[in-house]
């Protein structure tokens, strides 16, 4: 396994692969990887005859109130896991380099970023889809895989995938969670035992949600307010939004149905997490 920091020799090294007929995948990760991420590793590496992971954490993702300075970083430790898994290439580039004195270049998906995570965090998707933007232009890949937990993440990077012609097949994996049923996170390093216990609440809600409407259930503004409901009885709880959306558009549902997400977020203590699950509904 190679540890690349140089953007110029990630390109060269993804022209040789091209060029001897190999495929590339690619999962990109903000690091501090847990068994989320090296699931996606395993599939890229089981689908693949070269796999790069990226480790960036993107300040452009990040408001000025968040988390960037404090996200939780562990170079050694991400590499060993990433060595046993089989990985070819860790592409590890400098926040310097990628955005230099003088960046100006954004790439904004224009429907579905202001509403659900994009309405409390307004510049959050614009952040995402620019470096992920950047990144496929530095590791040229064949594939690239992203998680289930981060759904509206994941939807709208296959929305800028198809719009802007982008010669990658976008594999999504599905969300990996603890015992309890918590999603795994980079974040969830921050609860303490109770608010660990108490973030349960979040899966909790969206399995409830799943089987209302398994019943039968058709009014997305009555599942809503049940959710609300649930995570507001959560004293360490704060919520941040419980929607019921359309898979196509994320616009929130009246009526359910059709491929549709069901998405929590929502404070616990001050660590802000999100879940959700998806359906199909008739
Ligand atoms: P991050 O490092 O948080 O930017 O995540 C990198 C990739 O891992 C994204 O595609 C995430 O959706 C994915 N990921 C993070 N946590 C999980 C999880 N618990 N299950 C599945 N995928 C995940």
């Amino acid at each position: 396994m190679e540890l690349i920091k140089e953007i110029k020799t990630m390109q060269k090294i993804s022209q040789k692969e091209a060029l001897g007929n190999k495929t590339i995948g690619f999962v990109p990760t903000m690091g501090y990887l847990h068994e989320g991420h090296l699931q996606l590793v395993e599939k890229a590496v089981e689908d693949n005859d070269t796999t790069v992971v990226s480790i960036f954490v993107n300040p452009t993702q990040f408001g000025p109130e968040e988390d960037y300075e404090e996200y939780p970083r562990d170079l050694k430790r991400d590499l060993d896991l990433l060595r046993e898994r089989k990985v070819d290439y860790v592409f590890y580039p400098a926040v310097e380099d990628v955005y230099p004195e003088g960046y100006a270049t954004y790439v904004q998906v224009e429907k579905g970023t202001d509403v659900l995570c994009g309405r409390s965090r307004p510049n959050h998707f614009k952040g995402v889809t620019t470096v992920v933007s950047k990144l496929f232009n530095m590791v040229r890949p064949h594939r690239a895989y992203f998680g289930q937990k981060d759904g509206q993440q994941l939807l709208i990077i296959r929305r800028m995938v198809d719009d802007l012609n982008m010669d990658i097949e976008v594999v999504a994996c599905p969300t990996v969670r603890e015992e309890g049923g918590l999603a795994m996170s980079s974040r969830n390093k921050y609860l303490s035992p109770e608010e660990r216990e108490a973030a349960l609440v979040i899966n909790q809600t969206l399995q409830k949600a799943r089987e209302w409407i398994e019943k039968g259930e058709r009014d997305g503004w009555e599942v809503k307010k049940k959710m609300e409901r649930e995570i507001k009885a959560e004293p360490l709880a704060t919520l941040d939004y419980a929607s019921v959306v359309s898979r196509e558009n994320l616009q929130e549902l009246g009526e359910i149905k059709g491929p549709i997400m069901i998405a929590i977020a929502a404070f616990i203590g001050s660590t802000r997490l999100i879940d959700n699950v998806w359906l199909e509904v008739n």
